[in-house]
């Protein structure tokens, strides 16, 4: 159809592939309805409709973006208003601040939460439980949390999508989804769904 935006059909949304269930995410994202490209120059970011931080080891990722000169274009990626679903770790690398973290570990930041590292203790590093998260209809959906942060404190700004008990495990920020859990490991791709549907919204405005 002419005229209509570049995303209002199928947007395409980078997966960092530094590290983590990239694959994963794609296949989500593609059932989703978006197509999902691996990410792992500053380059492949541009014409980007979105992009996922999947989950893995925050440390080693940011270490990672260091490394491969990703962290200063993530940033700006972020400040520029770019989507971002950031899901474990990768709700870590969005944090403005973390607790239990490394005291060199690089953040990418942008989202105003303060996150707490391997927040649910040694008992429970991994834990499965049913979530109600707002925005994603259907009913609740089953969460994977693998050495899980927590959210500890969120700014004015941010949304509370869904709870553990009365831990913070889901937010948005105007273009930033977090989840503190692992929605691409287990087929049900609704929260991918609401990653696509505002990265059609925002993108689609612009
Ligand atoms: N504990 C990990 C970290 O600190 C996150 C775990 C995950 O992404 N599954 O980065």
């Amino acid at each position: 159809m002419t005229g209509a935006p570049p995303c209002a059909g199928r947007p395409t949304i980078g997966v960092l592939a530094l590290q983590g269930d990239v694959r994963e995410h794609v296949r989500a994202l593609s059932a989703a309805g978006a197509t999902g490209v691996a990410v792992r120059r500053a380059a492949e970011l541009r014409g980007l409709d979105g992009l996922v931080l999947p989950g893995g080891e925050s440390t080693t990722i940011g270490r990672l973006l260091r490394v491969f000169d990703l962290l200063e274009p993530l940033r700006a990626a972020v400040a520029g208003g770019l989507p971002v679903f950031g899901s474990c770790a990768g709700l870590i690398l969005l944090a403005a601040d973390v607790l239990d973290g490394r005291p060199d570990q690089p953040l990418v930041g942008g989202l105003d939460v303060v996150v707490r590292r391997n927040a649910f203790g040694r008992q429970s590093q991994s834990f499965e439980l049913d979530v109600e998260v707002a925005g994603v209809p259907g009913g609740p959906v089953h969460a994977v949390f693998i050495r899980a942060p927590w959210v500890e404190k969120a700014g004015d700004g941010v949304d509370v999508l869904a709870r553990a008990g009365e831990r913070i495990v889901a937010v948005r920020q105007d273009h930033l989804l977090a989840t503190a859990f692992h929605p691409e490991l287990t087929g049900d791709t609704r929260v991918h769904g609401l990653f696509v549907e505002m990265v059609r919204e925002l993108r689609g405005a612009t």
